[in-house]
């Protein structure tokens, strides 16, 4: 076998050895030469800047001071032993700790010498500390001095007493340097590194950890994000592609009757722009021959349902069937009663399948569907059971898309010979740049205009110490005829606790808005199907204004006359939810309130939220800051992201730097869809090394 660099275990790095060659292993997931080189450094500090002990503040990160150890003393019981030292300058003391190797440090330490001291200020009981900092005798730090850019490497405790902390690890990155071969081979093709003036893979892999100047570390930065970031579109790109060879799409030649009738004859309302734009992209997809693969965003109530519905009747009319997919028997229930509705006076045949429907009627509505008899399928995850045949299945809609596994969708797929059109919605609005990747290979369409005649929300946060004064004004929105949610975190891991709140709550809300003047209803996720349905269609016929519920209700439940939706404790909430809990009012023509509860403490993260909701209802924007808050792996649809294998590039911050690599690939497929110019050979062995790592990705939709 060719010798290979980065292949090459970690043991044989100088200062590495089997036992730390372990630790490296287990703790870090660093097995070659090549891991070792791509432990980036998360930060730089910059080695020249000093500070002074009268500058420091808790709200610094990691900082220089250069002082004296006037005193170092054990202090605490048995248990909680630490090493307590006193550091010095000309302007003041501040208070050095160590939890961990006090003996050997007590007797290493050189007191009243004069040391440069690194590490991060904390504030304890009202005084600033600084708890195992980095410390080097000030003689020894002038000679180590490299440059002004010092990385930082995430390490962990155990590293830590085998001496790996980040110093330690920097020290390997400079003995594994000095094994370097003269040249990295490249690995991205030379046209693009020249094209946008990019660092070699050497140079960017020898500056990232040890840059000389700003501008080199920022260049190196960029290579490697680049480099990252541009694999992963192409291979994005490269599966669209494939998809639009692979598979024929059912051609929809026309709209049709149906369509036109419902169109002149049957819509309540006209459509709004957006609403007719992207009928007119889905319906030129629909007709192009390929298979249509769409992601329709749309915030809540910017009326996605009507464009599925009219998408739908495209299909019936090209004489196809078409389903409906949602992610619960509430929803599934009033999409049915919804579209049936619409179609009231039209011959479209519509059924509804979930896991509720007897059995009798389960084989029915599988014979009919066989037989062709029915037009439109809704239904929750029922569809995917096996048993379910379509005659000719044209067109799948799948509303709330994050809440369907990949797996589950795929399962749609195989429902017919020739692949139906895909059209998958979702009300959690995704940043461009995660959905630039994450759904990098589908198309999207998005609804950015509301039906006309909604008043803005308006978004009030309150403590908890004004309960009286909320519930007065609920008492008076009741009056006006209006209904009220009241919604109670129910966390998993807090499952307990929450069901305990959300009872006291119930009940506390049954008193203070008693019967018979007022009527409570309850829906939570531990009730039966059956009863949480009951309880929904009480409060949909305005039986009972009140109601109080967990985040079962989030997802597309309507009822157009509840104008308040209170969140109690809605600091424990991500952004995207409290969106998508806001979005169940101001579904009518009243005014409405959404109105954030809290308890007295929050933190800055948990403000930020509050104050972002209170000041927008603009589902992109709110998408934003979510990302930013949350970063990448958790923002609401992006669970996926596991395949992502990202060391350098953040999507929350790389937004440019994805376009600029997804231009790239887009550039290089169309020239070369293939791969095959000898240009690009380098780009086909490193897609192949990327498969190996992340695995083939299922389809996505
Ligand atoms: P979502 O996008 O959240 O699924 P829906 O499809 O449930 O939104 O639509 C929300 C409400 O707006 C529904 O009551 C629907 O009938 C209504 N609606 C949809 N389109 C329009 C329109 N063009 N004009 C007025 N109302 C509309
Ligand atoms: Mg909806």
């Amino acid at each position: 076998m060719k010798y290979d660099f980065f292949q090459t275990p970690v043991e044989f790095v100088k200062g590495v050895g089997p036992q730390r060659a372990e630790l490296l292993r287990k703790e870090l997931g660093i097995f070659t030469q090549g891991d070792l080189l791509h432990h980036f450094p998360f930060r730089y500090v910059d080695r020249t800047k000093f500070y002074t002990v009268k500058e420091v503040s808790a709200n610094l990160p990691y900082i220089q001071l250069r002082g004296v150890i006037r005193s170092l003393v054990v202090r605490g019981e048995k248990r909680r032993k630490f090493l307590a030292g006193r550091f010095e300058d000309e302007t003041g003391t501040i208070e050095l700790k160590w939890f961990q190797g006090i003996k050997w440090l007590s007797t290493s330490l050189k007191l009243n010498t004069e040391y440069v001291l690194f590490g991060k200020p904390n504030e304890f009981n009202g005084s600033i500390n600084i708890i195992h900092p980095e410390l080097e005798l000030a003689s020894e730090a002038k000679l180590s001095l490299p440059s002004s850019m010092q990385p930082v490497y995430s390490t962990t405790e155990k590293l830590k007493l085998k001496g790996l902390d980040s110093k330690g690890l920097l020290k390997l990155q400079k003995n594994i340097r000095m094994s370097f071969p003269t040249s990295f081979p490249e690995t991205l093709p030379q046209p693009i590194v020249n094209a946008y003036k990019m660092m070699s893979r050497t140079e960017a892999i020898s500056s990232i950890h040890m840059p000389e100047t700003l501008a080199d570390m920022q260049r190196a930065e960029f290579r490697i994000k680049f480099e990252e970031l541009f694999y992963l579109q192409l291979r994005l790109l490269k599966s669209k592609l494939l998809r639009m060879e692979k598979y024929k799409g059912l051609i929809f030649k026309s709209v049709g009757e149906k369509f036109n009738s419902f169109y002149h004859d049957h819509l309540p309302f006209p459509l709004t722009n957006a609403q007719k734009r992207v009928i007119k992209e889905i319906r030129t997809d629909c007709g192009s021959g390929h298979q249509m693969n769409r992601l329709l965003q749309g915030d809540v109530g910017s009326g996605k349902t009507l464009v599925a519905l009219m998408c739908m009747l495209i299909a019936i009319d090209n004489g196809y069937q078409a389903c409906l997919m949602a992610p619960t028997e509430i929803l599934a229930n009033q999409h049915a009663e919804t579209l049936s509705k619409f179609l009231e006076k039209m011959d479209v045949k519509v059924a509804l399948l979930t896991g509720s429907t007897k059995v009798a009627a389960r084989r029915e509505i599988h014979k009919r569907l066989l037989a062709g008899e029915i037009d439109i399928l809704i239904g929750t995850h029922a569809l995917i059971e096996d048993p379910v045949q379509f005659k000719d299945l044209g067109f799948v809609v799948i509303d709330e898309q994050h809440r369907f596994g990949v797996e589950q969708r795929s399962r749609l797929w195989k429902k017919n010979e020739v692949v139906p059109h895909v059209l998958v919605m979702t009300a959690t609005p995704i940043p461009r740049t995660l959905a630039m990747t994450l759904y990098g290979d589908l198309d999207v369409s998005v609804i950015d205009e509301m039906p006309p005649g909604r008043k803005p929300i308006k978004t009030i946060h309150r403590f908890e110490s004004h309960r009286l004064q909320l519930w007065s004004f609920l008492k008076s929105e009741i009056e006006l005829g209006r209904q009220v949610y009241i919604v109670y975190p129910l966390i998993e891991e807090s499952e307990k606790m929450d069901l305990n709140n959300l009872m006291h709550g119930f009940e506390s809300i049954c008193r203070d808005f008693p019967m018979p003047k007022y009527h409570v209803s309850i829906v939570h996720g531990k009730m039966k199907p059956k009863d949480k349905d009951f309880e929904m269609q009480r409060f949909l016929r305005n039986e009972t204004q009140i109601m109080v519920a967990t985040t079962v209700i989030e997802v597309g439940v309507n009822v157009p006359n509840a104008s308040v939706m209170i969140i109690e404790n809605s600091e424990r909430f991500g952004l995207s939810q409290l969106h998508q809990l806001r979005g169940r009012v101001g579904r009518g023509a009243d005014q409405s309130y959404c109105i954030l509860v809290t308890g007295p403490k929050l933190g800055n993260d948990a403000r930020l939220r509050i104050k972002t909701m209170c000041e927008t209802n603009d589902g992109f924007q709110i998408a934003e800051t979510d990302l930013r808050l949350r970063g990448p792996g958790d923002a609401e649809g992006t669970r996926q992201s596991g395949m992502l294998d990202l060391r350098l590039a953040d999507l929350s911050k790389d937004g440019q730097i994805v376009q600029i690599a997804r231009d790239a690939a887009t550039a290089i497929l169309k020239e070369d869809p293939e791969l095959q110019n000898p240009l690009n050979e380098v780009i086909n062995r490193q897609v192949e090394i990327h498969i190996k790592r992340t695995g083939q990705w299922g389809r996505i939709s």
